[in-house]
């Protein structure tokens, strides 16, 4: 029998699967149990041509190979190099039980060449935390593989290299395929940054106001006034990912294949912009198989940004509720289902009408209604604040100049965030957007009395639901965290309420 270890990944839950590799007689065969895809299936031609490039064969038995523990679904390809490692180990390998410890990610080539596989962060976190720090993965996952602490990260290039490892020695080079070269990524492009927002006051304080708190932010108004510009530079004046968050952050997206090792753990809050075009497994999650992290996964911790939100589809939309409300996304599958962290920040941008255009716009009241109605319900029930983006006008755009620079702002933002962790140190949260409405209306949020009967008469007045009194809530605390003040007063609240209602010419939603 021939061991080796590998890891399978569900979600970001990875589980270290023991591949184990029997000989029996008989005619020869090669099987693979232990719920494996299809892509894991075809990894017999693989194994059995990598072996072969390395001068060795598959032994002229019956093989089986076990993956367990069985009852969890298997997928992917990263399973090759234990499979040939199992499998050779039934042989004569000195190394047998080094192989047997050591946990081994990596696609095989019919050359034989091993290459990276996705989700290698998680995998190796998952082995290292149960207790097998030793690991082999492809050359093009070792900076990956490194950044998990206490890994010890073997590089290779070709099977032949890790049979090495185990001391069998090949009676031939293997031929290769000179490597593609790997282009060293680029460094990350310096974000965008908030002076080069003309003008636009108004947006940039709602800005800054949902960066502070961590609120969900709507913005209104026609093509061209630069919401798309705004959204962008959220994350310029949105503080550092910290170690956990940065781990998770970045687990996500080396399984979506959207990560650069070379520039280390993702510390900046990701944005992530999908059109209103693309499918919805991008965006939610989805595929064959184990589903894959979508938008709303890949922008845990950052900025999800929405642009012509009435034109996603209505189901897509829909769906955005789960996430808003418990931070993560379970995607169900057949063969498996798989959760995944997703707690973003959502800004949303929406023409007022259907045409997009508002000089030429010849939609009627009622079209408008119903194109921003689009938006109404559950979803916009969880945005907390609206504002409107004017067109600039050149008077405007020379009045309002050239605005601060993203580091200015970011400064504000960050001590509007220490605030907030100072105050709540004994609870759960840490934002205001986070805090409970029975503890922001309770005795522990103390505000004053003039401030508790204004919105106590709304509340009655039928102008704010207990809903919206809460949200008025929470921005106000964040005004009040901008301007140093230790509780929000009559004018912050009456700030927060412009806030949340979008000024009083934005459409009603
Ligand atoms: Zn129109």
């Amino acid at each position: 029998m021939g061991r080796a270890r590998a890891v399978g990944l569900i979600g970001l839950e990875g589980t270290v699967i023991e591949v184990e590799a029997q000989l029996a007689a008989g005619l020869p065969a090669f099987r693979i149990v232990g719920l494996p895809d299809a892509a894991l299936g075809e990894a017999r031609e693989r194994v059995r041509a990598a072996l072969h490039s390395c001068g060795t064969h598959l032994p002229d038995r019956r093989i089986t190979v076990n993956l367990s523990p069985a009852s969890l679904p298997k997928t992917g390809t990263g399973f090759d190099l234990a499979i040939a490692v199992a499998v050779v180990a039934t042989g004569a390998m000195p190394g047998r039980e080094e192989a047997r410890r050591t946990v081994h990610l990596g696609e095989l080539g019919l050359d034989g060449r091993v290459h990276p596989v996705r989700g290698v962060l998680p995998m190796v976190a998952c082995a290292v935390a149960a207790g097998h720090p030793n690991v082999v993965v492809s050359r093009g996952n070792a900076l990956e593989a490194a950044l998990v602490p206490g890994a010890r990260v073997e590089a290779v290039d070709h099977l032949g290299d890790v049979l090495a490892l185990y001391g069998i020695r090949l009676d031939r080079a293997p031929d290769l395929e000179p490597a593609a070269r790997t282009v060293p990524g680029d460094e990350p492009a310096g974000s965008p940054d908030m002076a080069d927002v003309v003008g636009q006051g108004e947006a940039r304080f709602a800005l800054e106001v949902a960066a502070a708190g961590g609120h969900h932010l709507l913005m209104l108004g026609p093509p061209g006034a630069g919401k798309t510009m705004l959204a962008c530079r959220l994350p310029s004046i949105l503080p550092d990912l910290d170690d956990d968050d940065a781990v998770a952050v970045t687990s996500i997206h080396s399984i979506a294949g959207t990560f650069m090792p070379s520039h280390g753990l993702i510390r900046r809050p990701p944005f992530e912009a999908p059109h209103h075009t693309a499918s919805p497994a991008s965006i939610i999650g989805g595929g064959n198989g184990v589903p894959r992290p979508g938008a709303v996964s890949k922008s845990h911790c950052g900025t999800l940004f929405l642009d012509e939100a009435p034109e996603f589809p209505p189901a897509v939309l829909q769906t955005l509720r789960q996430p808003l409300e418990s931070g993560q996304i379970v995607l169900h599958r057949a063969r498996a289902a798989a959760r995944y962290p997703a707690r973003f920040q959502l800004v949303m941008a929406a023409n007022p009408c259907p045409c997009g255009s508002d000089r030429d716009c010849r939609c009627s009241a009622g079209l408008r209604r119903r194109y921003i109605g689009r938006l109404s319900g559950p979803l916009i029930d969880r945005v907390d604040m609206r504002v409107t983006v004017p067109r600039l006008t050149r008077a405007r755009a020379v009045l309002g100049g050239l605005g601060e620079p993203s580091d200015v702002v970011a400064a504000r933002v960050a001590a509007a965030r220490r605030l907030q962790v100072e105050r709540y140190r004994y609870q759960p949260w840490s934002l205001n957007s986070a805090a409970p409405g029975r503890y922001l209306r309770g005795p522990d949020a103390v505000i004053d009395t003039d401030v508790r009967r204004l919105l106590e008469r709304s509340v009655e007045k039928g102008t704010l639901t207990m809903r919206g009194l809460d949200r008025v809530l929470r921005i106000a605390w964040t005004l009040a965290d901008l301007a140093g003040a230790d509780r929000p007063d009559l004018a912050l609240v009456g700030q927060a309420l412009c806030l949340r209602t979008g000024g009083d010419d934005a459409p009603a939603i």
